[in-house]
């Protein structure tokens, strides 16, 4: 599985889109590391996880074939995650060109994700009930393995939008498994029961809030450091399994090489936009 992160920043992005705190003008002088677009990745180069408002600029900086792109797994509805007017993009009416296999995307989601996409089409469109739709529905349950491509996807409970289906992902591949775990709180124990005794090579998770000891809907290194406790405790993981942390925000993170000094001692590692990791 080659797994790429696009974005690694919380919902206004980092910087952000309208702050002139210290931290933001920093990242922006600095420029590299430090600036993290809206979160999610690319999986495959043919699964996208998340749809970001960010996801026009990621293809001009990676250069990414979105065409190629005909599944979209979707973790839960803020904009951050699920920027449903960009998606239009996709109806024939956008572009000239594309294959006939990849005419159709899927988006697996919950139900208010769903609806947020009906919603963009009604806005677009006036109905979203539109003629020979470039997109079809799937909506997600959680723990019931589905297998797109060569990846087996699983979504489980995340402790994030208490008023939707908001999910965590589970991702497995020729004996491996990714599990990316924003956004969220500390799990719940049905989520943490399901990953009992099965081995995690990497645990990708929310760090919201950087350094900071929260963790609410969001986490900071100390909620990362009881997840990753849990997961040893119950045999999901050992000293092999990389913790990578993400879906950094402006308001609590420190700056990218701040993080890193902060949590290589703990072998916890700083995610950055445009990172790859492969898993044979
Ligand atoms: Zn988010
Ligand atoms: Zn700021
Ligand atoms: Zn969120």
């Amino acid at each position: 599985m080659e797994f790429m992160y696009l974005g690694t920043g919380a919902s206004e992005g980092y910087p952000a889109l309208f702050c002139q705190c210290e931290r933001c003008s920093m990242a922006m002088e600095l420029g590299g590391k430090n600036i993290r677009a809206r979160t999610g990745a690319l999986i495959n180069s043919d699964l996208l996880l998340d749809f970001s408002p960010d996801m026009y600029m990621n293809k001009l900086r990676y250069k990414l074939d979105l065409g190629k792109v005909n599944h979209l797994i979707v973790t839960h509805s803020h904009t951050d995650h699920f920027a449903a007017a960009e998606l239009m993009m996709r109806h024939e009416h956008w572009y000239c060109q594309l294959q006939e296999s990849g005419k159709k995307l899927h988006i697996y989601g919950n139900e208010t994700v769903e609806e947020t996409m009906k919603s963009a089409l009604r806005y677009d469109y006036g109905t979203d009930t539109i003629e020979d739709p470039f997109y079809e529905f799937h909506i997600i349950q959680p723990f019931m393995p589905f297998t797109l491509g060569e990846v087996t996807v699983t979504a489980l409970p995340a402790h994030h939008k208490p008023d939707e289906h908001s999910f965590i992902y589970l991702l497995e591949q020729n004996n491996t498994r990714f599990l990316y775990g924003n956004d969220s709180g500390i799990f719940s124990d049905e989520t943490f029961n399901y990953l009992r005794d099965k081995h995690l090579d990497v645990v990708s998770l929310d760090c919201n809030y950087g350094l900071e000891d929260r963790y609410d809907y969001h986490m900071g290194i100390s909620g990362c450091r009881i997840v990753r406790e849990r997961l040893l405790d119950q045999n999901s993981c050992d000293a092999s399994t990389s913790f990578i942390l993400t879906h950094f925000s402006h308001y609590s993170a420190e700056l990218h090489d701040t993080l890193v000094k902060n949590t290589e001692e703990e072998n916890f590692i700083i995610s950055y936009d445009g990172m790859k990791v492969f898993l044979a």
